[in-house]
């Protein structure tokens, strides 16, 4: 082998001079570099170049290794549970649920979990755009608030549930436009919303509690991932399980033709015929009020309901049927309606399983509606073709769209896309593209929860603030903003101003 040319001390010279100039280079503040400009020796696109620049002014709010904690809440469905936000040197690095939420009770469920990621997604718009081309601002309210002006009341709102002074704040504005306002769920509960109201005469969804259910039967509700109150019923559902929780544990039973994310967790699955489920849930009922003796108010729904039928031609056995009679029969139970594609009749499944749940005796039990789902104001799919349908007859001249993607969730026989190119000013309040971002629309984004003041009353007697955890990173303004400097350029009587702060307060 041939001799080293290089001495001890000479290779810790070279080492020494290296290193220099290596934290020379991470470290150059005299030779700005634009952020996210990839340095060509070091080729690495994955890793950009950037400035580091200490703090001119540093915020009081900021100490470097020390996290900042907000309660504020989660916007990903409509439960709006609490969650906490814990702010590392001005970026919100981890979300986790508030244990002083009545809701979520201190549990966050994976949407929920994975709702930081709206944040920093890399497909956000940057700032508004006018038909695909950036527009200031101050440009982009102006021209709106004259053509808003020029509408003559031809103005409208759909978008996703809004309420307490977030929503007031819509409905009065909008209103001050001479339009409008829809809110709506794509994954809403229309069937279960009209089942309740044929059933107890009542415009609201009750809760479900599943904590003290010794047998918990779904219909093919995914009610740990989707389905109206998912974090508070995987809570329950967990605490069900759990024999230091209530001294038992539950059994888990599905009747649905296929299997969802919470049917895995099924101990019995059942799979009837599709079409059949309505005549299982009735047959159930039957069975149940036979063993209980039931002589309620459902009774009569139930004397011509003949089980041995209904499981034959549901193509389950009869014995099995029985079987889950005498659980549902012998202790609390809750019985979950399905999803909106978990039937061919949704409202009539709904219907039975609410008829299930009164003969179980699990009404102000288990299902409750004293901590009720409101959805007052909420619109239906059939006011959301209505207004579709003015779109397309000319009668829509301004259009806002809340945080809504219209076009992928609706049918595409509806037509969506050409009811939209009817609209004189389609105005997307949206922070990413998607399938109803067509060429013609404004686009004005309006930043994440993360990001903007708001709050919202879903449950009767549960009001939540949302409050900004960390400052926009892009040319952002919330919905509430966005109204209130329409109103002003419109010349209208603007809604009382909403907080919407530049500084976020701790919690
Ligand atoms: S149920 Fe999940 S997604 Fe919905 S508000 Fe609660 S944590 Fe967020």
């Amino acid at each position: 082998m041939p001799s080293s040319t290089i001495d001890r001390r000479g290779f810790l010279k070279a080492a020494g001079a290296a290193g220099v100039a290596t934290v020379a280079a991470g470290c150059d503040y005299n030779a700005p570099v634009p952020i996210g400009k990839v340095v060509p020796w070091l080729e690495d696109p994955v890793v950009p170049y950037e400035n580091v620049l200490p703090y001119v002014v540093q915020d009081p709010q900021l100490v470097p290794g020390n996290a900042v904690h907000f309660a504020t809440r989660c916007d990903e469905c409509p439960a709006g549970c609490g969650v906490v936000a814990r702010n590392r040197e001005g970026r919100i690095v981890h979300l986790e649920g508030n244990p002083h939420d009545p809701v979520g009770g201190g549990n966050l469920c994976a949407m929920g979990t994975a709702g930081i990621q709206a944040t920093y997604s890399p497909d956000r718009f940057k700032g508004p755009l006018k038909a695909g081309a950036e527009v200031s601002w101050d440009d982009a309210i102006q021209q709106l608030g004259a053509a808003i002006k020029g509408a003559a009341g031809a103005v409208a709102w759909v978008g996703r549930y809004r309420s307490a002074a977030t929503g007031a704040l819509i409905a009065q504005a909008v209103q001050a436009f001479g339009g409008r306002v829809l809110m709506w769920e794509p994954l809403g509960l229309d069937a279960l919303r009209a089942a309740v109201k044929a059933t107890f005469g009542r415009d609201a969804i009750p809760s479900w509690h599943l904590d003290d259910a010794h047998t918990v039967l779904s219909f093919g509700a995914d009610f740990t991932t989707t389905w109206l109150s998912p974090n508070e019923q995987s809570r329950g559902w967990a605490n069900s399980r759990d024999p230091k929780h209530g001294g038992f544990v539950s059994r888990t039973v599905v009747v649905a033709p296929r299997l969802g994310n919470s049917g895995v967790l099924a101990d019995l699955h059942l799979a009837p015929k599709p079409g059949t489920e309505v005549d299982v849930a009735m047959a159930l009922a039957r069975l149940v009020a036979d063993r209980k003796g039931y002589r309620g108010p459902a009774g009569r729904l139930l004397s011509g309901v003949d089980p041995d039928a209904a499981a034959s031609s549901a193509g389950i056995s009869a014995e099995r049927l029985g079987e889950v009679a005498d659980w549902l029969a012998a202790a609390p139970s809750v019985v979950i309606p399905g999803g909106p594609a978990d039937s061919i009749d949704p409202t009539a499944l709904a219907t039975a399983v609410l008829v299930l749940n009164e003969v179980c005796g699990n009404i102000g039990r288990t299902v409750r509606f004293g901590d009720e789902h409101l959805v007052d104001g909420h619109a239906t799919a059939g006011d959301v073709v209505a207004l579709l349908d003015d779109c397309r007859n000319g009668k829509v001249k301004v259009l806002f769209i809340d945080d809504l993607d219209l076009v992928y969730s609706l049918p595409e026989s509806m037509d969506v896309q050409g009811a939209l190119a009817r609209v004189d000013h389609l105005v997307l309040l949206t922070n990413e593209p998607g399938d109803t971002t067509i060429d013609k629309a404004w686009v004005l984004p309006p930043g994440t929860t993360l990001e903007n003041w708001g709050d919202g009353n879903v449950r009767a007697g549960v009001y939540t603030l949302q409050q900004q955890a960390m400052r926009p990173l892009y040319a952002t303004r919330s919905q509430g903003d966005v109204l209130l400097a329409l109103a002003r350029a419109a010349g209208v009587a603007a809604p009382a101003a909403q907080p919407a702060g530049a500084d976020a307060a701790p919690a």
